[in-house]
């Protein structure tokens, strides 16, 4: 049988961000060797490139989900660590909260500098209550030393221009490539990248007293077992043999099995990206978006008021206002749910305003205040938000 999960450090969710192509993925099987090398006594496992951009691909509800999660040791802390090919895996993934991310690797390429996906996913990270960035310079070994000086100050300015205080963020010359390949001088630079990693992004608090809730990425199914629904637990803990509801498709039933990254548990927590067996669950009643939760902790609604920033053209949003009438999806949680929007007496928000709305989704959804939504239409992003009160 396989070997049980053993909780000896504490656990924390970290991802790479960036514009494509600045060695993000690189980075990531990077930093698996870097710290499956590091000797006899190493948990880690190497995770190629490959491996790593092979990621499957799944369509659940017409959302193509495309997310990679491996997992890695430091000598203080595990982590599970999620890498993104494309920028609209960013916008789902980290703004619904898919991702929950407690620290990030912005990877920028020294050679060019900032690029538009750079500040976007700093802006997004800010939006969704990441607090803390630490910045892979990356391609070092083929950038020139002045130019790669001029990047630098260029990444802390626009990190304090989104409130990171970009002075004290720690920015880390570092070759993924060199890494990967084995030199010493480049593997050095991805051991002193983890080390900002370990020490300047905190333990965040967990709510591990808190009813449990978990909101569902993804839905496979086991041949044998049963059905099977993954996510990170966002709260509280979970035990094999625990009853759950699954809200949205109103079910209750018991978690049967437990597994993080392949190993058996017999407790998730607050922060656990974890698989649940479900007990007698059909595949087909279970989707993504539905929330299991401890029976009768959440109430669902669909009517809430929210702040709401609206993306400028610049960040991708739209050109034009929206105004009382306006329909998009709301994207809460891993779930996507058209809304209507009304503005009340403002009646119209301009791409850059930040305004007050009432929501009114086309179903019920557990909502809360302060949880952190995203608004898409035709495919991208066009406003952030949070919940301020519900019903
Ligand atoms: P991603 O789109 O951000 O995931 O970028 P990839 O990891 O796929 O890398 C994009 C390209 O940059 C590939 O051709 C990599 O080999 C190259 N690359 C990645 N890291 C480095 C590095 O540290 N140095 C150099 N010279 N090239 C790199
Ligand atoms: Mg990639």
């Amino acid at each position: 049988s396989k070997t049980a999960y053993v909780r000896t450090k504490p656990h924390l969710n970290i991802g790479t961000m960036g514009h494509v192509d600045h060695g993000k993925t690189t980075l990531t099987a990077a930093i698996t060797k870097v710290l499956a090398e590091r000797g006899a006594d190493s948990t880690t496992q190497y995770v190629s490139f490959d491996r790593i951009d092979r990621a499957p691909e799944e369509a659940a509800r017409g959302i193509t989900i495309n997310i990679a999660h491996v997992e890695y040791e430091t000598d203080t802390r595990h982590y599970a660590h999620v890498d993104m090919p494309g920028h609209a895996d960013y916008v789902k993934n980290m703004v619904t909260g898919a991702a929950q991310l407690d620290g990030a690797i912005l990877v920028v390429s020294a050679l060019d500098g900032i690029m538009p996906q750079t500040a976007e996913h700093v802006l997004l990270a800010r939006q969704v209550g990441v607090d803390h960035i630490v910045v892979a310079l990356n391609k070092a070994d083929a950038g020139e030393e002045e130019l790669t000086d001029l990047v630098e100050l260029e990444v802390r300015d626009l990190l304090t221009a989104h409130g990171y205080g970009g002075d004290a963020v720690p920015v880390v010359r570092v070759s993924g490539l060199r890494a990967l390949e084995g030199d010493p001088r480049w593997t050095a630079s991805v051991e002193a990248l983890l080390d900002a990693v370990d020490t300047y992004v905190p333990m965040p608090e967990r709510y591990l007293d808190a009813p449990f809730l978990l909101s569902v990425e993804n839905v496979l199914t086991i041949t044998g077992r049963g059905t099977v629904v993954t996510g990170a637990v966002e709260r509280g803990t979970v035990h094999v043999g625990d009853r759950v509801e699954v809200l949205g498709a109103s079910v209750e039933t018991v978690v049967t099995g437990l597994e993080t990254f392949g190993k058996p548990m017999d407790e998730a927590q607050a922060g656990d990206n974890v698989a649940l067996l479900l007990r007698g669950v059909a595949r087909d009643t279970v989707r993504r978006g539905h929330v299991v939760a401890a029976p009768g902790s959440v109430v669902p609604a669909r009517r809430f008021s929210a702040r709401v920033y609206v993306l400028s053209a610049r960040e991708g949003g739209r050109s034009t206002p929206v105004a009382t009438g306006y329909r998009p999806q709301f994207y809460i949680r891993t779930a996507d749910v058209v809304g209507d929007v009304d503005l009340g007496e403002v009646a119209v928000a301009r791409p850059g305003d930040t305004v007050t709305m009432t929501v009114e989704l086309g179903r019920d959804v557990p909502l809360e205040t302060g949880l952190g939504f995203a608004i898409r239409e035709g495919g991208r992003t066009v406003g952030a938000g949070t919940v301020t009160t519900v019903g």
